[in-house]
């Protein structure tokens, strides 16, 4: 029998590629997700129940009907910026729901979860790469609302047995436009669709801060394909299933793009000019996030392998060229 995975968020962008990958795999996929960005979720390999992810009513249904043998909890706001804007529904969103559903985990006696974790717990970099034993001084209430749910994973772990690995992504990016999947957030905030879209309208495209202490000012990050990410998902859950112990896991590449560098190589790999506009630093940036990877390829055995800032960017140009509804004013 198959086995089943519940997926929260499951519609939404790491979500559905993870999603995707596991069903390809063999397992069942059961997906709760409230359709926040309004995007349109048909796809035949998984169950998508259109929820909030602490309605009891479709819990009792989905943890009764189903025998879970793990969850995957992708289901957050996830705009850096909007956070230090609204804390309040971050903290709600991102922390109290999630205590509510890790209780009712609990009480239904399913104990495996992999939790969507974010390079932003770590703030403004001591050194780089970083590691996972990185001081942690987050930045912006979102770095800070996954920092608290870590917390709360160990000491639900101490105390109540739950298994659980947490992975602190740094930059997804990239789609797997032949499964019809990419990002589809509404409204975007991320570099890279808003260069294209920029690119593909002839719109300007913001950056924000070029006075940061970096090579030409402007902030660096770490580019991670969504399909690796999916993949370190699939070995998180075999990591757990052989009674691994329950661990947080840097998800990168190691190397490092200014915000400069990367609308040069989206004019590259699209050959077209993006016109750009420099504005003031965004609230709850951090100067540079750079992953030391090297714990997750010796525990998990992961490493990128769709990576290359070329494929990133070329998977992602094929993506919004696919989906012709764009939302003018996204831009
Ligand atoms: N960025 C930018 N202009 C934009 C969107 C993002 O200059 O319109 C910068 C942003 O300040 C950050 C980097 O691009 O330095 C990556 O931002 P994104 O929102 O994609 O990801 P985050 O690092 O916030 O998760």
């Amino acid at each position: 029998m198959k086995k089943v995975i519940l997926v929260l968020g499951g519609a939404g962008y790491i979500g559905s590629h993870t999603s995707y990958l596991l069903s390809k795999l063999g397992y069942e996929v059961i997906i709760i997700d409230k359709l926040l960005h309004s995007q349109t979720f048909n796809h035949p390999w998984a169950k998508l129940i259109k929820a909030d992810f602490t309605n009891e009513e479709v819990l009792n249904f989905v943890f009764d009907k189903f025998e879970i043998e793990a969850v995957m909890h992708f289901a957050a706001f996830i705009e850096v910026g909007e956070s230090v804007k609204r804390p309040a529904d971050f903290y709600e969103n991102n922390v109290v729901k999630t205590l509510k559903f890790l209780n009712f985990m609990m009480k239904k006696k399913v104990k495996k979860i992999i939790f969507s974790s974010s390079c932003a717990v770590y703030g403004d970099p001591i050194k780089i790469p970083m590691d996972e034993n990185h001081p942690k001084d987050p930045v912006s209430p979102y770095g800070k609302n996954k920092l608290v749910v870590e917390y709360a994973l160990q000491d639900y772990a101490d105390a109540y047995g739950l298994q659980y690995v947490s992975l602190r992504y740094f930059n997804a990016s990239g789609a797997l436009p032949d499964q019809n999947l990419g990002e589809q957030h509404n409204p975007e905030t991320h570099i890279i669709p808003l260069m294209l879209r920029a690119i593909k309208n002839k719109k300007t495209f913001k950056i924000f801060g070029t006075d940061y202490d970096s090579v030409d000012g402007t902030c660096v990050r770490d580019y991670i394909h969504v399909l690796d990410i999916a993949n370190a998902h699939i070995l998180a859950l075999q990591y757990l299933d052989k009674n691994g112990k329950s661990d947080c896991f840097n998800l990168g590449t190691g190397n490092g793009f200014t915000v400069q560098q990367m609308i040069n190589a989206a004019q590259k790999v699209t050959g077209q000019k993006l016109i750009t506009q420099n504005h003031p630093r965004r609230a709850g940036d951090s100067t540079a996030l750079v992953a030391d990877y090297s714990k997750a390829k010796k525990i998990l055995g992961w490493e990128p392998k769709n990576s290359d800032l070329d494929f990133i960017l070329k998977t992602a140009w094929a993506w919004e060229r696919k989906i012709q509804n764009f939302k003018q004013e996204e831009l």
